[in-house]
Formats: structure tokens, sequence, C-alpha cells
């Protein structure tokens, strides 16, 4: 067994006596679930995909689903039309809460019931298969393989959905759905019961690791604008009432959904994706959402961690039969070029004046404008002594507007 796979089954192992918490119980396809499954993935940069326990193990994604179709709303309207009908607030309060703005029923953020049904509405077709359809055409993208529904957790969602159908007509009301209610729940309701593996589901948290890139198939799903603004919104209302404590504890932008899952985010790291049906009283997994603590914690992947590459850029200095040539390489960012600047001046400071110092940014994977700008303006000042070749291999489209 590979080291990380023996790491996740260790973590699998520590949290398996845990039988506390319930199956959720207001769908009652979903109260039948096995309790006693676990699983547990992990996808990196490269693609490779990392499994333990039940991996093959179907389950519906619920509100799993409410990342993926706010990033289609998003590709398809725009951030501005999209939060002109749903906040980006924590809201403080359960998932099914009746949290509508006071004057304008917008609802909080786009995580909880309210503001995912109302997310779904801006999904255009002609009827909910259109509507479905399109979704889930872009959940297989991000999970890279064709989902589809499991129709008996649909029909008992459906059978049972009162309170999302009131929210809906509620939503109507203040004309944040426009169109048909029936059409708009009955599509969320279809996009809660698509099902997916723990392995699914981490390739698609991987997806928005690494900037909307599907690290499996290598296709750009959405753009990286999209997926940080995802993320964003998973960071601060992901796991409902409990988004700041879990903030505070994992530090990772995540989604849960009642059927057990926990969809979890490492930018540039890592998608995670943990599975145990019994639920705490927030209804989130209890030992999937443990799995995803213990390996924030012992992997040392809280966002808040500091990191000391995105101020070290590659720097390789070297004699060229010009003068001196300075190249860099990897990450460009602000703090990054802070650093080259002084390390340009102490490499001047060392020349004999009339060296020809050249900087080669050629080679640089990723650049901030901001980084660029500074390296530029420097440069053209300490001209001609120093010149600047090649221009960055790629501007970040995040960093920049
Ligand atoms: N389909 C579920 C509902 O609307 C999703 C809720 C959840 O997973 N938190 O009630």
């Amino acid at each position: 067994m590979d080291p990380i796979t023996a790491m996740l089954e260790k973590v699998l192992a520590e949290v398996a006596s845990d039988g506390s918490g319930e199956t959720a119980a207001y769908i009652p396809e979903l109260a039948e679930a096995d309790p006693d499954l676990l699983a547990f993935g992990l996808v990196g940069p490269r693609g490779r995909v990392f499994t333990a326990g039940d991996e093959s193990a179907p389950f519906t994604i619920q509100s799993m689903s409410k990342p993926f179709v706010l990033a289609l709303a998003l590709e398809l309207h725009g951030r501005d039309e999209v939060f002109r009908r749903v906040g980006a607030e924590p809201s403080g309060e359960p998932f099914n809460a009746i949290s509508l703005e006071a004057r304008t029923g917008r609802p909080a953020n786009p995580m909880v019931n309210a503001g995912a049904i109302a997310t779904t509405a801006l999904i255009p077709g002609a009827d909910v298969d259109e509507r479905t359809g399109r979704i889930v055409g872009m959940m297989s993208k991000f999970a890279g393989r064709s989902l589809w529904i499991d129709e008996a957790v649909y029909a008992s969602e459906s059978a049972t959905g009162d309170r999302n159908r009131a929210l809906a007509h509620l939503l109507k009301s203040y004309e944040i759905i426009q169109g048909s209610v029936t059409d708009a729940v009955e599509t969320y309701f279809r996009q809660c019961s698509v099902l997916v593996t723990v392995r699914d589901l981490a390739v698609m948290a991987a997806t928005l690791a690494f900037g909307g890139r599907n690290p499996v198939t290598r296709d750009q799903v959405v753009s990286e604008r999209v997926a940080r603004d995802v993320t964003s919104i998973m960071a601060s209302c992901g796991m409902y009432d409990f988004s700041g404590e879990w903030m505070l504890r994992v530090g990772l932008p995540a989604k849960s959904g009642v059927s057990g899952g926990v969809i979890a985010v490492a930018p540039s790291q890592f998608g995670v994706a943990a599975f145990s049906p019994r639920l705490d009283p927030h209804g989130n997994s209890v030992r999937a959402s443990r799995i995803v603590e213990i390996l924030s914690d012992r992997f040392g992947m809280h966002l808040l961690e500091p990191h000391e590459s995105i101020a070290a850029p590659g720097i390789g200095v070297e004699q060229s039969p010009d003068g001196v040539l300075v190249r860099l390489g990897g990450e460009l960012g602000f703090a990054g070029a802070e650093r080259v600047l002084s390390m340009l001046r102490e490499v001047a400071a060392a020349a004999p004046e009339s060296t020809l110092i050249t900087v080669d940014v050629g080679e640089l994977a990723r650049s901030h404008p901001a980084a660029v700008t500074v390296l530029r303006t420097e440069i053209e000042n300490l001209a001609p002594r120093f010149r600047l070749q090649e221009e960055p291999a790629r501007v970040s489209d995040a960093a920049g507007a």
C-alpha cells in the first residue's frame, strides 16, 4: 500500500468506532442508508486519486450539489447577476431556515436551501429535464464521468419536500424566482438526488481546488475566477450554522450534505471528500467532518497556515556571455516580487558597474499582475544596467479584473 493511502486508512480507523448521530430522517429513503458506511478520498495536483474504506458505495450528493450549481449559474450569468438574487453572508441558521433578507426576500447565501433553490432557478431550460440535464452535465465534468440520478431518492424527497416548496413560493413572491416554482423546486430535488461516490466527490472538490481544472481529465470545467468565487462562499457558508467554528478548527472551504458526505477544498493542494451517513444536529456528518478535521490538522492544510513558497519564487543567478543572468521560476506573487527586488539590488552591488544584468521571467509558471508591474517598474528605473527578458508565461485571471 502506498504511504498516502496508508495514512487515509489510519484516519478512518481512528473515527470508525464513533457511532454517534442519526441518519437524515426527513427524507425516508436517506433514513434507510447503511449507517456504518465510511469512506475517504483525496485527489492531488497531478490527478492521482487516493481512497480508503467504502470507496465505491454510491450515495446522493444532496447539498454538496449546491457549489456546482452555483458554479454553473456564475458561468452563465456572471457574479453581479447571481448575487443580485442571493446573498453572500453566512446565515448562522440551519440549512432549511426561512432566512430571507427583510425587504428584498434575498436568501442569505447559495449554500442554504432557499439560496440554492434561487440559484437553481437561474439555470435556463424549457422544462425540468432540460434544466436537470444542464446541471448534471456540469457536475459530470467536475467528476470526470457521467453521473445520473437515484430516482427513488428523488421521489422520496419530492414526496416530503413541502418545506422547500414553501421556500420556493416565498422566493417567487419576492420575484427572486421568475417562472415556474414547480420547475425550480423539482429541478432542485433532482440535483440533490445525483448519485456519487467518495471518489467522484474528491475529484469534484479537486477541480475547485485547482482553479476550475479537473486534475484527472485536465478539462478546464469553469474559469479560475468562478472556482475561486464558489470556494469563497463554501469557506463562509458551507457548513451552515457551524461554518465559523469549522473555519477555526478545520480552515478549509467545505460543503456537507444530509446523505452524510463532506467535501473540502485545499486550494492548490488537494480535493477531499469523506462519507458516513450519521449526522450531527447541524445536519453535518459526524465521522466525515471528523475525518476532514484530522486531515487538516495532521497534514497542515488549514487555509491560514503560513506558507513560505508564495513569497519565494525560484531564483537562479548565473554568469552569461553579456553579464549576469537572473532566472525566475515557479510563482511570482507580490511578496515574491519584493524579495526579487532586494535580491536584484544585492546582485547589482556585487557586480562591476558596467555589468549588464538580465532578468529572465520566461520560465515563471504563474505571475500576478501587481508583482510583474513592480518588477518591470524597478527594472525600467535601473535601465540600462538592467534588462527584462521575455514576457511572463501566464498572468493570473483571478488576480486581476
Ligand atoms: N435535499 C436536501 C434538502 O433540500 C438537501 C439538504 C442538505 O443536504 N443539507 O433538504
